[in-house]
């Protein structure tokens, strides 16, 4: 994994640059398009300070993303911007998940939970395209600890839904429960698999053991297809793991979502959709005739300053800087989980991830409300309690929290 840092004087040039290439409203005689600048009332664009503000700057001249640019020559009007977001998804596909050159497709979605179900709707389409399935043949296999959006997707693609479970302790999905669901799923009917897996859950920052659950479903022999929930840990675990299960090495796994408006802090609607070229034209929309080079996307319309955002963190750190980044919050986790053993007290921590979920009986409630911990579930009594240690979370806010809890 290697992509370049660069210095901001740089980056100004590429974003400035690009955005020349973009058709400005000012300068052009633009007659036909629904779209403009931002309103000039508010958003002014001779604030001097913009000079030095390539994405704020790029968000005031709007250019619109809409489409898939790394599948078809998109909308001219603002190909500058375009070819950055297509570089971003090739760093994203060949650097983080060891992609090869021009093997992916991919763009910025609104969030994880779109990228999720846009990788959902094109293995349903796969399906029904190239192997002749039936709609109401297709199920999505998710566990109990996977994020809402899988359930969401289920019911706005008509899926089956195979909920499989996990073990108490340790979140391990477990081999019964695969492979009962599933022939519960065929019972009903189901032929074809969409299965997610995750790398890292929301709540536990647990990774599915994808080699042992796809071992299961051969075994089973049955048709199906892998989709990557990375949109927690797509900027964590691929970062300080070596081993190839979760990158496209492994021949199993055909998309992967990612969200830069997590461990990224990039603004929100920088979620990231990767797939195996090959695949994409099963979301085409035929009729999006007045977009030039149709679409292939969920969302249709959306800004090119998110790419631009997840871009410019990506090439602030560069490689080694985001490797540092993330092996700093692993530390400052270690540190909290020898604080927790010190106390006896139980938690779940993936080794690789900077999430520790703490068994609820340990937390008091006040404590979790001032602390703003997140319940497993909202109704009823919280079986665990998670803290996710991020920039913001210092060690002296950790070790607050611990004198308030020996205090308890
Ligand atoms: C946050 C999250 C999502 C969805 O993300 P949004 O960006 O809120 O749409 C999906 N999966 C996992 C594992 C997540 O943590």
């Amino acid at each position: 994994m290697y992509w370049e840092s660069y210095s901001h004087a740089k980056m100004k040039e590429i974003i400035f640059g690009a955005l020349e290439q973009n058709l400005d409203y000012r300068e052009k005689p633009v007659l036909g398009l629904p779209a403009s600048y931002l309103d000039p009332e508010v958003f002014y664009d001779d604030a001097p300070f913009l000079k030095d503000a390539p994405y704020l700057s790029t968000l005031i001249a709007n250019p619109n993303h809409i489409g898939c640019h790394t599948l078809t020559a998109s909308e001219a009007a603002f190909r500058g911007t375009h070819k950055i977001e297509k570089e971003l998804i090739d760093l994203c596909a060949k650097e983080i998940f060891e992609g090869g050159e021009d093997e992916f497709d991919g763009y910025v979605a609104s969030g994880g939970t779109e990228a999720n179900i846009q990788g959902m709707w094109i293995l349903k389409n796969y399906f029904i395209n190239e192997l002749s399935a039936k709609p109401e043949e297709i199920a999505l296999v998710y566990s109990e600890d996977a994020h809402y959006s899988m359930p969401k997707g289920a019911s706005l693609l008509s899926l089956k839904k195979v909920v499989t479970k996990v073990e108490e302790e340790t979140r391990r999905v477990t081999k019964e429960s695969t492979i009962e669901a599933i022939n519960e799923a065929k019972i009903q009917g189901a032929k074809y698999f969409i299965v997610v897996a995750n790398m890292s859950t929301t709540m536990f920052g647990s990774v599915d053991d994808i080699n042992e659950i796809t071992g299961w479903l051969d075994e089973l022999a049955i048709e199906y297809r892998v989709h990557v929930d990375g949109a927690y840990g797509g900027y964590i675990y691929p970062f300080v793991t070596d081993n190839a299960d979760y990158t496209f090495k492994n021949p199993k796994v055909f998309s992967f979502s990612l969200d830069g408006h997590k461990m990224l802090q990039s603004p929100y609607g920088t979620g990231i959709y990767l797939v195996r070229k090959g695949y994409m034209h099963h979301a085409l929309t035929e009729e999006a005739n007045y977009v030039k080079g149709k679409d292939y996307t969920l969302i249709g319309s959306r800004s090119g300053a998110n790419a631009i955002a997840v871009w410019m963190i990506m090439r602030t750190y560069g490689s080694e800087g985001w490797v540092n980044k993330i092996k700093g919050l692993l530390k400052k986790t270690d540190r909290l989980c020898d604080s927790l053993d010190e106390r006896g007290i139980e938690y779940f921590r993936n080794p690789k991830m900077n999430i520790v979920t703490i068994k609820g009986k340990y937390i008091p409630e006040s404590l979790a409300e001032k602390y703003l911990l997140v319940p497993e579930s909202h109704d009823g009594v919280a079986n665990w309690y998670k803290i996710v240690v991020m920039d913001h979370v210092t060690q002296g806010l950790i070790d607050k929290f611990l004198m308030e809890l020996d205090a308890k």
